[in-house]
């Protein structure tokens, strides 16, 4: 039986390019980018080659770009960088409650040492509503921290209308686009952000690299202290295999364009009817218009989520039970009870997150496998 992989928000795998590209870093070219002899130049106008692929990504300048260990450091730096930076300013940051706990964690350190966090609630499809953060601002507001696209639920945020706001209070505006990269268009020129964490693993990239785009002039203290590298705002010997992998992935996403999200979006519509269809105790969790192109989550109450996960993965298929990093935990979903669900409704969700090589036999055969154990869960339960 093939496998059947549904988790691209988990991670995703690596395009085969991806592999070739990063290989000569690891062997006849494996100079240190800050040497000067030519090994070391070779690696680091490889490097340089990549930060112009990342930043034209999201039209940006290439010094704008400052590579991190992935998504988790990006997030961590941004607010933890930020807010030291302008605490002569005030000493308040506003986020909203379905943030990663990348964000969540690095708020909670933040208020252990003295700055206050305000976390704004969601509508019941996910969404933050910018009246509420208008609410919020105080005039020692510093930083407004709310992702582009959740982990869990696939809801992409008013980045644009979110981002006006604080420009016009005068605030910093930092989006985690750890799940929107490349699957919504992310132009720095045209969004007011100033701000944003990204990360490989998400598109087809190497894990352990990402980067974190700081709009020029915005000042952010750094998290590493070391040498110079990255202009002396991030410490340490760049991963060149990495980032070269990196932007190869980039490449190809770029070269797939807007169509191949289309195509995405298509096959998640055709998944979420299809599970509506033939499992009736099936609800769909989040936005069905504000979704990232390859998000599903569903409710399956009043079985458990686990349990129903346990079972495909008999089937080789693989799905969550919301982001990978609580997965093992029974704790429910902190982004599923912030939409009202209850704790026994969130228990019972899926995320299924489809990916470009996912085909409509692939999605049959996932719903003909899980409506099969659903329907015995609930007649084990005297239900059907
Ligand atoms: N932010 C979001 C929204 C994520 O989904 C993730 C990973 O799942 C992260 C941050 C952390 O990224 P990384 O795994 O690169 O540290």
């Amino acid at each position: 039986m093939a496998q059947i992989y549904l988790d691209h928000a988990a991670t995703t795998p690596l395009f085969p390019e991806v592999a070739t590209a990063m290989a000569p870093f690891f062997f006849d070219a494996f100079g240190n980018p800050s040497s000067i002899y030519q090994l070391g130049t070779s690696a680091r106008t490889a490097m340089d080659q990549a930060r112009q692929v990342l930043a034209s990504s999201i039209s940006c300048h290439p010094q704008e770009i400052f590579f991190t260990s992935g998504g988790t450091e990006s997030d961590n730096w941004a607010l933890i960088g930020l807010a030291e930076a302008y605490q002569e300013k005030g000493r308040h940051i506003i986020t909203s409650v379905i943030e990663h706990p990348a964000i969540l964690e690095t708020c909670h350190y933040l208020e252990s040492r003295g700055f206050s966090v305000t976390y704004l609630p969601v509508s019941k499809d996910g969404l933050v509503l910018p009246s509420d953060l208008e609410n919020a601002i105080r005039p020692d507001t510093i930083l407004v921290s709310v992702m582009a696209a959740n982990n869990e639920i696939g809801t992409l945020q008013p980045l644009n209308e979110l981002g006006q706001i604080c420009k016009r209070h005068n605030i910093l505006f930092h989006t985690d686009a750890v799940q929107a990269y490349l699957h919504i268009p992310l132009s720095m020129a045209s969004l007011p952000v100033d701000a944003m964490s990204v990360s490989a693993h998400k598109v087809n990239g190497p894990r352990g690299i990402g980067f974190l785009y700081i709009r020029k002039g915005v000042h952010i203290l750094p998290l590493l202290h070391g040498g110079s590298q990255e202009r002396g705002r991030r410490a340490g010997t760049e991963n060149v295999a990495a980032i070269v992998g990196f932007a190869k992935a980039v490449e190809i996403h770029l070269k797939h364009g807007a169509s191949a999200m289309e195509a995405l979006r298509e096959t998640r519509d055709y998944f979420i009817a299809r599970i509506l269809e033939e499992i009736p105790v099936a609800r769909l969790n989040g936005s069905l218009t504000h979704r990232l192109p390859g998000n599903t989550n569903f409710s399956f109450s009043p079985l458990n989520g686990e349990a129903l996960l346990i079972l495909l993965d008999g089937k080789q298929i693989c799905v969550s039970t919301g982001s990978a990093c609580s997965s093992g935990s029974l704790d429910p979903s902190h982004v599923l009870l912030a939409l009202g669900l209850s704790r026994e409704e969130a228990l019972s969700s899926l995320r299924f997150t489809l990916g470009e090589e996912n085909t409509r036999e692939e999605l049959e055969q996932v719903i003909h496998h899980l409506s099969l154990e659903v329907n015995r869960l609930l007649r084990m339960k005297g239900l059907l």
